[in-house]
């Protein structure tokens, strides 16, 4: 065990194949944290277990993004009292039963603390260690341990670190800070073991090193290689939730080129076989950062296939319908906004008050940022702009009410058929491109097509 803060020297256990011991000078390893006010609510449960008598530590994620200097998503305790005791201790209606079976007890902040509503509660995880695997996703039973024995469950490890808040001390059965320290992901023990009891991992191992910026360790890249094809086990939500996070990586090419090597692509990427990194990269610079959509956007108009490619993906990570109707639409119309300096309105218009003109307008400009033949990027650009002035525009002037309806065609007695569908298109065209102005106008040009036809 490594307990940083209190010597200079340690022997690091690597728990790696082949058990090597190595000596480091830990003084050199990052083992101070400051801990954000994010963290007090964690802090306080730690040291009310730790007044009771019980071991009590930040665990996982949170140790490793605190130590990175980086704000955790949220911050998890793990100790030694038993669920039932966690309980007890904090009072029934202050807790939340959340995973019975791991030994997981939600705790909520105190009432005082607590605004009207707030159930933000923090997961109190009871140290185990995990039987064995039988389905590739979970272990088939779990039983309450040691600290030690929690560290060695866990998957990656930078994720098998605590931290004592009151002692202030970093706890490391397994490597994790040295791993830290030089941005290597590796998993705890033998990696072809652990993921053939959770497969699920491989995938985790992907996102972190994205995430992070890591390199993944050899052994453990070489392992996910090997077990590549067993991805399948796991439910297409895990992998839609995995590769979501993977997409707003900040290392996403990274990412890809590691799914891409270890075969894991064929799987969790279904039908995009080839990328073409070059215009990737050139073009992903350009595109938004804070919804997955914008950079999946840009890989699936890169693809030679984006249509297909993007069913695929739908099926395979269930991606909800309205998720699936802003790519389609990007991928449809992102073309029509960089034409738009050359086409008629009655083209662009529609596009305009699509639902997802953001979504289309960001790939149209991640294209138009990134074209290298300079006369087109430069019509692409004009194009863009005058899309985004439109866009600006007040309602009535960017979708002005249509000048005739069906009712008025059936007022004027003529039999509804396909004819009215064709006749309002031709009318609403007209108007959007300024031929035509008023009701009057419109009634005399549809009388026209009707007698014409
Ligand atoms: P983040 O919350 O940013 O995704 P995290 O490391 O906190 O990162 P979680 O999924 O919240 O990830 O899991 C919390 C901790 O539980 C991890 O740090 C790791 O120690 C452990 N863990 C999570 N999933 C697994 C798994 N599939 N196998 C083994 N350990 C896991
Ligand atoms: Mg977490």
């Amino acid at each position: 065990m490594l307990v940083a803060c209190v010597v200079d020297y340690h022997t690091v256990r690597l728990l790696g194949s082949d058990q090597v011991s190595i000596e480091t000078r830990v003084s050199s390893i990052p083992n101070q944290i400051v801990l954000r006010p994010a963290a007090d609510e964690a802090v306080r449960i730690v040291a009310r277990l730790q007044e009771a008598g019980f071991t009590a530590y930040l665990a996982g994620g949170c140790v490793r993004d605190a130590l990175l200097g980086k704000d955790p998503k949220d911050y998890d305790v793990a100790t030694n009292a038993a669920p039932d005791m966690v309980r007890q201790i904090f009072g029934k209606s202050n807790t939340l039963a959340f995973g019975v079976s791991f030994g997981v007890i939600g705790v909520l902040p105190e009432r005082r603390g607590r605004k009207r509503g707030q159930r933000q509660a923090t997961e109190v995880a009871t140290f185990r260690s995990d039987g064995s695997y039988s389905d590739g996703r979970r272990p088939d039973s779990v039983s309450f341990g040691d600290p030690e024995e929690d560290a060695l469950r866990r998957d990656f490890t930078i994720n098998g670190l605590f931290y004592d808040p009151i002692e202030r001390c970093v706890i490391d059965f397994v490597g994790g800070q040295i791993d830290l320290f030089n941005g290597l992901l590796r998993t705890i023990g033998r990696a072809d073991d652990r993921f053939n009891e959770d497969r699920l991992r491989m995938l985790r191992a992907i996102r972190f090193s994205a995430t992070l910026g890591f390199q993944i360790d050899p052994d453990t890249e070489a392992a996910i290689g090997q077990h590549a094809e067993a991805i399948t086990v796991v439910s297409g939500e895990r992998i839609g939730a995995e590769m979501r996070r993977v997409l707003l990586a900040p290392h996403l090419l990274d990412g890809l080129r590691s799914l891409i090597r270890t075969n894991l692509a064929e799987t969790v990427l279904p039908d995009l076989p080839t990328l073409d990194f070059d215009n990737l990269t050139a073009r992903l610079a350009f595109c938004r950062k804070d919804d997955f959509r914008f950079p999946l956007a840009v890989i699936l108009a890169t693809a030679e296939k984006s249509m297909q490619s993007l069913r695929s993906l739908a099926k395979s990570w269930r991606l909800a319908n309205d998720e699936v109707r802003s790519l389609r639409s990007s991928l449809e119309s992102h073309a029509t906004v960089l034409g738009f300096a050359d086409s008629p309105w009655s083209k662009t218009q529609p596009v305009m008050i699509d639902r997802d003109v953001e979504h289309i307008m960001d790939l149209a400009s991640c294209l138009a940022a990134s074209e290298p033949e300079p006369e087109l990027k430069k019509r692409f650009l004009e194009s863009l702009e005058k899309a985004e002035r439109v866009l600006q525009w007040p309602e009535e002037r960017l979708n002005p009410q249509p000048l005739i309806g069906g009712d008025d065609l059936r007022s004027l007695g003529f039999e509804p058929g396909p004819m009215y569908a064709r006749v309002l298109q031709g009318i609403r065209d007209a108007q959007l491109n300024g031929y035509l102005h008023t009701k009057e106008d419109a009634t005399a040009w549809a009388i026209r097509k009707f007698q014409q036809d």
